[in-house]
């Protein structure tokens, strides 16, 4: 099986992978043969899967997308890689994503942009796009990925494919890499509901190197899965189905919900009244949280430094400007300026504010319903290059899943169908869904029903 997803890879033009070592691989594969035969095994034994190259690991490089982490290699595996690890899979190497994970058509990497399998003109989607695009072109069954506004959802989302992004604080965040501490969180990308349930099953659990890890009772997430829906309560954002929503992906977005009704569901009409504040109050904490997790990049103690330099601070200074790219440097900006003396109340307390309303909007919402559904991305994925310089337009396009990550609430997207891009070409559609704190297992009941 390993040697199957290694010969694809080799074939592959996606630029999806960033790191592969086959000798590696299939020394893994023979680790997990003898699992198999002696009979020590779980759902996942001899699966393999490729990580986000956020997530630290000891036996590969971890760039996080960047020119800062271009050759570096961790001391220590993070949490999820050796809970994979112990779980028996085999790991085929590491994913392309945007530099630290912020962007949202994965043109930010270092290593160049991810081209999407159902059209190689188009974006495959950001943060975590090589996590998407490889388990849409079939380079791996599964793939882990990370969503801070939206990273798994909407990759999933523009290559067609399944992502959960599950409550702030299920899946641990040691080793991986920080972008937005109070925002981060791991998650699985794969084919089905069905798979990303078994791979949340190894993910999920409590880790006393997390701070903000939750200390609950391991939980079958597939144990729902077979639920049937009669009677469940679908919410629908006004917000979610206005201005700015391209007609394909509405029209795709409701014949899903029209499936949905067959299978025994009510549509109810809901509103998330703060949906429009959430992309300032989004880029005002993310940026904040980023500039100062960044901070650490200082020519010393990780990755890059810089060649030539007079002194410490001009150290310093080359090896930031040298090591990152353009969009990291922007947020580190904005970051530093928010937090600063005289701005931080204006600024960073008034998005702290309107994220409490954010959250509480859903609270309100979920006494309607059992589920909010609607687009993850008001538009298919757009062609390479088309807003590569246009961080504005960027932002805007994360409308429907920033929301979610600043509630901390777990989100998922569904492939329902394709709408047209601009060369007439078919491009996947995302649905997806949202559901109260600790749902995950009635997201992917819901998901599984439909698929
Ligand atoms: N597109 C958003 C950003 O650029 C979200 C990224 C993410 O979830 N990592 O910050």
């Amino acid at each position: 099986l390993a040697q199957l997803f290694l010969d694809r890879i080799a074939h592959s033009d996606l630029n999806a992978f960033l790191h592969v070592d086959p000798a590696l691989t299939l020394k893994e594969a023979a680790l997990a043969d003898q699992r198999l035969a002696s009979g020590d095994t779980t759902a996942l034994t001899g699966i393999p899967i490729a990580h986000k190259d956020i997530f630290v690991t000891r036996d590969w490089r971890s760039t996080a997308g960047s020119k800062m982490l271009e050759n570096y290699v961790s001391p220590f595996d993070a949490t999820v890689v050796e809970q994979f690890k112990q779980a028996g899979m085999v790991h085929l190497g590491k994913l392309n994503c945007d530099e630290f994970a912020m962007g949202s058509s994965n043109e930010n990497s270092y290593f160049g942009a991810v081209k999407n399998p159902w059209d190689k003109t188009a974006i495959p989607g950001g943060s975590s796009g090589g996590s998407a695009a490889a388990i849409a072109a079939r380079l791996t069954p599964a793939s882990t990925a990370t969503d801070t506004g939206g990273s798994i959802r909407q990759p999933a989302a523009l290559c067609g494919v399944t992502g959960i992004k599950p409550t702030y604080g299920s899946v641990s965040r040691f080793g991986m890499i920080a972008f937005a501490s109070s925002l981060d969180q791991g998650g699985p990308i794969a084919k089905t509901a069905e798979d990303c349930g078994l791979l949340l099953n190894a993910m999920t659990g409590f880790d006393p190197r997390d701070s903000t890890s939750i200390e609950r009772a391991k939980e079958d997430f597939t144990r729902d899965l077979n639920q049937p829906l009669q009677g469940l309560k679908i919410g629908l954002p006004r917000e979610y189905f206005g201005d700015g929503l391209a007609a394909d992906v509405e029209q795709a977005v409701r014949a899903a919900l029209k499936e949905y009704e067959k299978l025994g569901a009510t549509l109810v009409d809901i509103s998330l009244p703060k949906t429009e504040l959430s992309i300032p109050t989004y880029y005002v904490i993310a940026p904040a949280e980023a500039s100062s997790n960044l901070s650490r990049f200082d020519g010393v103690r990780y990755g890059y430094r810089a060649k030539d330099y007079s002194d410490l601070s001009d150290m310093y200074r080359k090896t930031r400007a040298e090591g990152f790219g353009e969009e990291v440097k922007r947020r580190i900006l904005v970051g530093a300026y928010v937090l600063s003396h005289g701005y931080y109340d204006a600024y960073y307390l008034q998005a702290q504010k309107i994220r409490r309303l954010i959250a509480q909007d859903f609270q309100q919402a979920f006494t309607q319903c059992d589920v909010i559904m609607g687009p993850v991305c008001p538009t298919v994925a757009w062609d390479l290059g088309d807003k590569a310089d246009d961080p504005i337009a960027n932002y805007l396009a994360d409308i429907f899943t920033l929301s979610t990550s600043l509630a901390g609430l777990p989100g998922m997207s569904i492939p329902c169908g394709f709408g047209q891009g601009e060369k007439n070409s078919k491009r996947p559609v995302g649905l997806q869904i949202i559901g109260n704190y600790f749902a995950e297992a009635k997201l992917l009941n819901v998901a599984h029903q439909y698929q």
